[in-house]
Order: structure tokens, then sequence, then C-alpha cells
């Protein structure tokens, strides 16, 4: 029998399309909708475990993304008769609060993987629990559903290669959810209430810089359009495959990372429009090529359903103690500060400070030269991405960051050739100019060594290395000696 009223509880599923939870609530003669800012997802937090260090959990860039995110989704909802409840606290006591305030029988909402999420929402479901309420948890954060995996989650295999086979050989994508007709949201005295601003969340508010790849912008109906242009509107997706490993522009890749991990877009709406294109228009490696990569984000997202914490751990979840992590908090800051004197990895670096993104092959060149050139504990580094990535996923930063250093899904060397990474994607130079203006007379088969101009060069591109721009902090040609 359906009940008569239920919550909705909007985590990090922002969306109305493709989201089984609201769906399933939808049956309910009454349904209100209510998202909650928590404030341990602001401000500084301590890493945990026995060597635990301090760092910001959310960044600017990311707590606009949601804010955005949430001031969209609340439109949509209104604008489809409607409403959306917004509290600044934690979900354990404003989802039980809302639910008794409005007599409601059951809450819906999406189950996560990892394991600060999975803890909240373990509260949640006490508390409701407790005041006989009942809690109705969905999977919708991948592209295959947890039930429809050829094996159980704990059995799946730590290789993605074998993982993606046997998803691809013995398992079905979903098609996406219909949008459901809204019933009446009893707002009523309990109250919508305004939306929280980034002074109240604790963090500051930033500009878009002009110089980078897209002005995120959150919300559902953003992520829906940067979609459509990038399939439709560019017909970018036939190239992918080819372009996926740019540095410079919009156009390069996708760049549905932030929508996809705020929820904004479910990844079976994706794959659903791509085996459109590839019916409508043309069906190649490039197109396969997307889903592959959102095969990568699932790997992640299931990996940390099987191994939970023990991937925040220094050795992973190999459990490695073999490697000498340095502590050295003065070249961390020289790394995540973009000073480090090797061009390519400041770029990276200044591009994430100033827009909250970096492409892939940035983001793994900058974590390569932390964890295996500077060898500095790689979980600092990853601390750091969580606070500054627009699009911070746990399952594929800590996943990704883990794979490059050696301790998690990969035990092969990841090490990075710096110096041969950007002459192979930056042959121009362009993506260092644009970060590093210190250089940019230098010409482009010089400047991502320009430790090795000569005074007369450096006096004629205009720049002096250990002044304008600094010394490299480490001999890279010795360390990769070393490192063989
Ligand atoms: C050190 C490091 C940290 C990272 N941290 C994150 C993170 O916090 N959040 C995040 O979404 N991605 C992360 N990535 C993966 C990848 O860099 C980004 O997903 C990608 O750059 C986002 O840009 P895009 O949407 O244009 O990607 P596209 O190339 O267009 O790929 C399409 C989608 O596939 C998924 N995807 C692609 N590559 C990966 C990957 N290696 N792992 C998991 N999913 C992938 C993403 O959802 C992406 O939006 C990290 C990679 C590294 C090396």
């Amino acid at each position: 029998m359906a009940s008569d009223t239920a919550v909705v509880w909007f985590r990090r599923d922002l969306r109305v399309h493709d989201n089984e939870a609201l769906v399933e609530a939808c049956e309910a003669g009454e349904v209100l909708p209510v998202v909650a800012f928590d404030p341990r997802e602001y401000g500084e937090r301590a890493f945990g475990g026995d060597d635990s260090f301090r760092f910001e959990k959310t960044g600017p860039y990311r707590a606009r993304f949601r804010r955005e995110s949430v001031a969209d989704l609340r439109e949509r909802l209104r604008d489809r008769g409607s409403d959306l409840v917004v509290r600044h606290g934690r979900p354990e006591e404003v989802v039980p609060a809302v639910a008794a305030a409005v007599d409601a029988d059951v809450v819906h909402f999406q189950t996560l993987a990892t394991p600060e999420e999975r803890a909240v929402e373990n509260a949640v479901r006490k508390r409701l629990r407790e005041v006989g309420v009942t809690p109705s948890r969905h999977w919708t954060q991948t592209l295959y559903h947890l039930n429809d995996l050829p094996s159980p989650y704990t059995d799946i295999s730590d290789t993605y290669t074998s993982f993606r086979k046997s998803v691809e050989g013995d398992a079905t994508v979903r098609d996406p959810l219909p949008e459901p007709d809204l019933p009446r949201a009893p707002v009523g005295d309990v109250g919508a209430g305004p939306l929280p601003t980034a002074s109240g969340l604790g963090v500051d508010e930033v500009e878009y810089d002009e110089r980078a790849a897209l002005a995120f912008e959150g919300g559902e109906s953003s992520g829906l359009d940067r979609l459509d242009r990038y399939l439709w509107r560019e017909d970018r997706l036939r190239k992918y495959k080819d372009t996926r490993n740019g540095l410079l522009g919009q156009g390069f890749s996708s760049k549905l990372s932030p929508w996809l991990n705020a929820g904004c877009l479910s990844p079976r709406y994706v794959h659903a429009a791509v085996d459109r294109y590839e019916h409508e228009r043309v069906s190649n490696d490039s197109t396969y090529w997307l889903v592959f990569e959102l095969l990568w984000r699932d790997f992640f997202q299931f990996q940390f359903a099987k191994h939970g914490a023990d991937f925040f751990g220094q050795g992973g979840i190999r459990g490695r103690d073999d490697i000498d992590w340095r502590q050295d908090d003065a070249a961390l800051e020289r790394w995540a500060g973009g000073e480090t004197g090797i061009p390519f990895v400041d770029a990276a670096m200044r591009e994430l400070n100033a827009t909250g993104y970096q492409s892939n092959r940035a983001r793994q060149n900058a974590a390569s030269f932390l964890a295996n050139t500077l060898r500095i504990d790689w979980r600092k580094g990853a601390a750091y991405f969580e606070t500054q990535l627009v699009d911070y996923d746990p399952a594929s930063n800590y996943g990704n960051w883990a794979y490059i250093a050696g301790v998690g899904n990969d035990s092969r060397d990841r090490s990075f050739d710096i110096v041969n990474q950007a002459n192979t994607y930056d042959g121009d130079g362009a993506y260092v100019k644009r970060w590093v203006p210190e250089l940019s007379d230098v010409p482009a088969e010089a400047v991502h060594e320009p430790w090795e101009l000569s005074d007369t060069e450096q006096a004629e591109y205009d720049v002096q290395v250990g002044v304008d721009y600094p010394e490299p902090m480490i001999d890279l040609e010795d360390r990769h000696r070393t490192l063989r």
C-alpha cells in the first residue's frame, strides 16, 4: 500500500531525471523533498587515523557548485509544483525532524559506498527508526546497479580490466527512469528555508577565472546543457578518444565530472545519450571510450564498497609498508602553490587553484610528481585535491591517487617522466604559458626545462630562473636515475 506522506532526502543526486529515490517517494500522496548542508563538510577537519593531519574539507569551487545545484533543484521542483526544504545542519538531525514535522511514514534517499557518507546515512537510519519512520535506500550513483553486478560486490576484481570485461559481458545497464509527476509538497509550517551563503558555510566566495576550461555552473539544468552541447551542438564525442588527453579549452573532454559527482546528471542518462548518438550520428572507438571512462568511475565506487576505509590508509588496500613516505610540509606547500620550478607541474597546480579543475593528464602528472618523485605522503596531496576540486568524489579521487602512488588497484610503477609528458602533451608549451606567464617568452622547445637556459637566453626571454621563476626543487634527471 502506498504511504500517505513521504520525504525524499537529496544527497549527491541533485536531479529530477532518473532518480529512483524521487520516483519511489512519488508513490505517496504527498512528498516533501529536503536537502541538508552538513557543517562537517565545510571548514578545517582532521584526516583521521593514527597519523592524522588537518585540511579544509570543501574549498570555494565545490561549495559554490553545490549551492548552485541546490538552487537549481529547488527551482526545477517548484516549476513542477513541488518545493525543496533546505537546511544547514547535520542530516541525522535535519531529516528525522522534517519527517516528524510532516508525519511522514518513509524517507527515501540515495545510498553511497564511501565511508563518511555511509556513516552519515547510518546515523540518519538509526534516528528514523527510533521515531518510527521507515528509511528506504536507493543505489543511484553508478552506471551499473550494485544488484546487477555479475558477482557480489565483495568479490569483484581489484583489476579494472577484469572488472570491465565482467560487467560488459554479463551485466546490463538499466534504462534511466522517467521523471515522475510530483505530488503536493507539505512545506507548511516546516518552511522552505534559505539557501546558506558561502560565508554561512565558512568558505570564500570566488569569481570564475577567465582562463578556466569551462565556467562550471552547478545544477541539473546546466549539466543537461553541457551534455547537449558536447554531444549534439558541437558534435565532439566522435573524436573524444583522440582529444581526451588535451589540456586547454572546454572541448577536449566531456567536462561532465562535476555534474556526475553532485548527481545533477545520472550516469545512466549519459549512457542513454551516448547510445542515441551512436544510432543517430556515429558509433566508433571514441563513443565507446566515454563509456569506458564511466566504467572507471563505477570501478572505484564498487572498489570503495568492497574495501571501504582501507583506501585512506598510507599503505592503501595493499597494506604496503615498504615505501618511505616523507612528511615535508614546506615541499608540500611548494607543490600545492605551483612553485616547484617544474613548469608542467606548476601549470597544473595553478590551474587547479584558480579554477577547481584539472584535466586527467594534468592530474596524473601533478599526483605522480608529489607521490613518486618527491615521495611525499600521497594522502596529503589527495586531501589537497579534496579541498580544491570542483568535481571531487571520494572514490574517484582517493582511488586514482592510490593507483598512482602504487598502493591501490595497480602495483606497477606509475612514476611519470614529467618533462617527457610535457613535451608529448604540451609540445607547443601553450598550457604552461597560460598558467606560468613568467615563461611566456621562452620558446616551446625550452619552456619545459627553463633551468637549462643559459644566462644570455634568460636575458633574451625575459626570465631569470631563481628570481622570476623558481629553480627546480628537485633534479629530475637525477631522481629518475635513482627511481629506475
Ligand atoms: C589524481 C587524480 C585524482 C582524480 N580525482 C577525481 C575526482 O575527485 N573526481 C572525478 O570525477 N574524477 C577524478 N579523477 C579522474 C579524471 O581525472 C576526471 O574524472 C576527469 O579529468 C574529469 O574531466 P572530464 O569530465 O572532462 O572527463 P572525461 O575524459 O570526459 O571522462 C568522462 C567521465 O568519465 C569519468 N572518468 C574519467 N576518467 C576517470 C578516472 N580515471 N577515474 C574515475 N572516473 C573517471 C568521469 O566521471 C568523467 O566525467 C582523478 C584522476 C586523477 C589522476
